[in-house]
């Protein structure tokens, strides 16, 4: 049995102080006051982060993203999938490592990645992550939009993950329609006003709207929404990942993140592309902060639990909850500096193992 000890955020990120104990990677005890026997650490406890949506793929990807525009940039045929052609399997998979490794000593034990490049790139992210204590959950592409191909994808990841709806010719929609029922599905959408205008005078409804009727898992950007969007995802129950560092850095616009939680979308927070941003949601959680009007324990509670509702993983500090944690070196740090105090994170224990089809 471990015994931790220090300011403990708890149920609802409400902190005491005191202790908690895990047993086999399951948190068994939590109480105030002192520890039945000397803990193993003494600090901050938090639930671990989780990365809500990730493209690790392109880690080994060096590109300017000024030079380019958002279409340019990641869309199809664009120069990030060029450069992933170009890139050996030993590059993209150590490129991968290199992300998890990154991500879990800041505190990720899972992300949410979406693999492009078929059952060829899911199988890398499994081979990246075989050495790694990080927990991928991957969210695979078709290179094809082709029956076999579709189902190959399903079977081999934990779910599907596609760029836009406007991206795909109206045949593939109808076949991703008909075989991505019931499976886990996340999809890009309302991240450029360019798609949204596009969905619109093609079909009459936006992007995120004709996104929705995938029944996804959740929806990601969302910084362009066009009247009536976020209440058609607010009425469905749809989470949103949003991923503010990298919609500045694409200039794609700054996610309503407040209006999302106003209106009770579950956010999370996502780092998007590895070449762009540090897959670090420390980092992000600090952004979101300084940028957006959000309360600490808002932030918290998107980096730490809202990016587990998507899988189906409750990462609350609680009583028989998988112990995904990180200890914070701090004493009497107070929540107002939480983000700032995660800084210095000694150490995180992922008590969750592989996660699959969930
Ligand atoms: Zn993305």
């Amino acid at each position: 049995m471990q015994v931790y000890s220090g300011t403990i955020y708890k149920e609802d990120l409400k902190p005491i102080v005191g202790y908690l104990t895990i047993k086999n990677g399951v948190i068994k005890e939590i109480g105030e006051g002192r520890p039945p026997k000397k803990p193993i650490q003494t600090g901050t406890i938090l639930p671990s982060f989780i990365n809500a949506h990730t493209h690790l793929g392109d880690s080994a990807v060096d590109v300017d993203p000024e030079k380019y525009s958002l279409q340019e940039l990641v869309g199809p045929g664009g120069i990030k999938e060029r450069r992933l052609d170009e890139l050996s399997e030993k590059q993209l998979i150590s490129g991968i490592r290199r992300s998890l490794h990154k991500g879990f000593k800041e505190g990720v034990t899972h992300n949410i990645d979406f693999r492009e490049g078929g059952v060829k790139g899911i199988n890398a992210m499994k081979k990246a992550a075989l050495d790694t204590p990080a927990n991928p959950i991957i969210y695979g592409r078709p290179i094809q939009p082709n029956e076999s191909e579709l189902k190959r994808v399903i079977n081999a990841g934990d779910g599907v993950g596609l760029s836009s709806v406007c991206d795909y010719k109206p045949e593939s929609q109808k076949l991703f329609k008909k075989h991505l029922y019931g499976v886990n599905t996340g999809l890009h959408a309302g991240e450029s006003i360019e798609n949204q205008k596009k969905s619109m005078d093609l079909y009459g409804e936006s992007e995120v709207v004709r996104s929705l009727k995938y029944n996804p898992t959740h929806l990601v950007h969302l910084t362009n929404p066009l009247p009536g969007d976020i209440e058609a995802l607010a009425r469905q129950k749809t989470p949103a990942v949003v991923c503010p560092r990298s919609n500045r850095i694409t200039r794609s616009g700054k996610p309503p993140v407040r209006k999302l939680h106003d209106m009770d979308v579950d956010v999370a927070l996502g780092t998007d592309n590895a070449m762009l941003c540090s897959p670090s949601i420390l980092d992000e959680a600090i952004y979101t902060y300084k940028n957006h009007d959000l309360t600490p324990e808002m932030v918290l509670e998107m980096a730490c639990i809202n990016g587990g509702k998507i899988f189906g993983v409750d990462n609350r500090i609680v009583v028989g909850n998988r112990a995904n944690i990180m200890v914070v070196e701090e004493v009497n740090m107070g929540i107002k500096t939480l983000l700032d105090g995660c800084a210095s994170i000694a150490t995180v224990v992922s008590g969750l193992d592989v996660i699959k089809n969930v």
